[in-house]
């Protein structure tokens, strides 16, 4: 079942999702919340959901970057971003660790701030352990466009959204990141949107 996708403004994305055991997890209720999350991420569509951003205040992500979503970006731009195609993934109560200081800094948009684009920075590096969609522990090792997805979706159950860790001056429609800035470097968007060429 598709879900309606909760916009920016509902206090369910602000709040911390509560963990689930794996009692719950593995009951009725859940397992077909995760198939309905996972029709609803196809259809939006996107590269990741959280549980909160369907209403549900609980400890819960589907993610899955398909190699069809990447055939309108250049071959350039995915190794830049690291972009490679992402398997799907159920993550349950899962906790993230940054292990690069280094940061990357590239749009990124939610589909609960629909509309928007903002340049985020993202450690290039997480390592993260959760559940897997049977309850089994699993540990995630991302670079890249991966491990920026893992960080914005986990964000989300603990009430982040990527406004909170956008740079503010490179707020854009998406009607004006797609006319202007997509595919166009970082620094370049920097050099036309930031205060005297800086972000901050
Ligand atoms: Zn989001």
């Amino acid at each position: 079942m598709i879900l309606p996708i909760v916009q920016a403004g509902d206090p369910v994305l602000r709040r911390k999702a509560r963990l689930l055991s794996r009692e719950e997890l593995l009951g009725t209720a859940i397992q077909d919340l995760i198939l309905s999350m996972r029709e609803t991420m196809y259809a939006a569509p996107g590269v990741g959901l959280a549980a909160p951003q369907v209403g549900e205040s609980l400890q819960l992500v589907v993610l899955e970057d398909r190699a069809e979503s990447m055939v309108d970006v250049s071959s350039q731009a995915l190794e830049e971003l690291g972009r490679r195609p992402v398997p799907f993934q159920v993550l349950v109560n899962p906790i993230v660790t940054s292990c690069d200081p280094h940061m990357a800094a590239f749009f990124e948009g939610c589909l609960s701030v629909s509309g928007y684009r903002c340049v985020v920075p993202r450690h290039l590096e997480v390592s993260v352990t959760a559940w897997n969609e049977a309850g089994d522990p699993v540990a995630i090792h991302a670079r890249g466009w991966f491990a920026r997805i893992l960080q914005h979706e986990i964000d989300h159950l603990a009430g982040t959204l990527c406004v909170d860790r956008m740079y503010p001056r490179s707020l854009c429609t998406t009607d004006n990141y797609m006319q202007r800035w997509k595919g166009v470097p970082v620094p370049e968007v920097q050099a036309a949107l930031g205060a005297d060429g800086r972000w901050d």
